[in-house]
């Protein structure tokens, strides 16, 4: 878990932290040179070993809290917030998103519960997209860029996918999560205004970079006025079908470090 890379990550997060508190303490709090990465999880740093290995512990969670998993067996949920998920799974079962939202304390306990369950020590089912790490690693060394996530997931599974796939370091920032909206779009404004907070600054919409693999990554930096990345390493969008969508960069993998890089630092 977290302890194969405990001292280095605790340095490389600190070190960050630092430098962006001294940014932040500046007199000018414009940052102009400051763009914020705001890195989707699921198809772009981290990938279920199999496809679908989530229903392995969303199927029994569902199933616990309202006594059905709906369609959630036949539902292809790329890009969508686990609310959302839970949501368009149990809307043929007659379920309501008032219904949703009162469980909503018992839903989040019972996914994590589930989640823990079936991931183990999360070697079987999770691992780092490759190339993620050094990506990560590399942008976390230039001073122009600091990184947060923006994921469906509900803020503890995201939380555990970085620990187990030892990418925990690399989020100095604060993000926004899949438990804050039923609809992704909602979540670059919400990840910036957290941001902005902790940072004591206004940074603009441009000056974010959503990362991520589905047209809804796209869509939710457009809705915000982002700029966006998109990587064609999903299980479910191919790179034409991305394309569609107007990226402003487009990558079929973050294999290659200097070449994700150059992208950044031209989107
Ligand atoms: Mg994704």
């Amino acid at each position: 878990m977290t302890r194969r890379h405990g001292d280095t990550a605790t340095r490389g997060t600190k070190t960050k932290k630092e430098e962006l508190r001294r940014v932040s303490a500046s007199p000018n709090l414009r940052v102009p040179e400051l763009r914020v990465l705001l890195w989707d999880l699921d198809g772009t740093l981290v990938r279920g070993k199999r496809f679908g290995a989530f229903k392995d512990y969303t199927v029994p969670m569902l199933e616990k809290v309202f006594g059905t998993a709906g369609s959630l067996h036949g539902l292809v949920v790329s890009g969508m917030t686990d609310l959302q998920i839970v949501e368009e799974a149990l809307r043929p079962a007659g379920i309501t998103r008032e219904h949703i939202n009162s469980r909503r304390d018992e839903l989040l306990q019972c996914y994590m519960d589930e989640m823990k369950r079936a991931t183990g020590n999360g070697q079987q089912i999770l691992e780092a997209m490759p190339g993620a790490r050094e990506v990560l690693q590399a942008v976390n060394k230039d001073p122009r860029y600091a990184s947060a996530l923006l994921t469906g997931n509900i803020e503890p599974a995201a939380q555990l996918k970085i620990e187990i796939t030892g990418l925990a370091e690399f989020f100095p920032l604060p993000g926004a999560f899949g438990n804050e909206s039923f609809d992704r779009r909602d979540l670059p404004a919400i990840a910036a205004q957290r941001i902005n907070k902790h940072l004591g600054a206004q940074l603009q919409p441009e000056q974010f970079i959503v990362i991520g693999d589905t047209p809804n990554d796209i869509a939710c930096a457009r809705h915000f006025g982002a700029r966006v990345l998109a990587v064609a390493s999903g299980r479910v969008h191919s790179a034409d079908e991305l394309r569609v969508h107007e990226p402003d960069a487009l990558l079929d993998d973050l294999l290659d470090v200097e070449l994700a890089m150059r992208t950044l630092d031209g989107i």
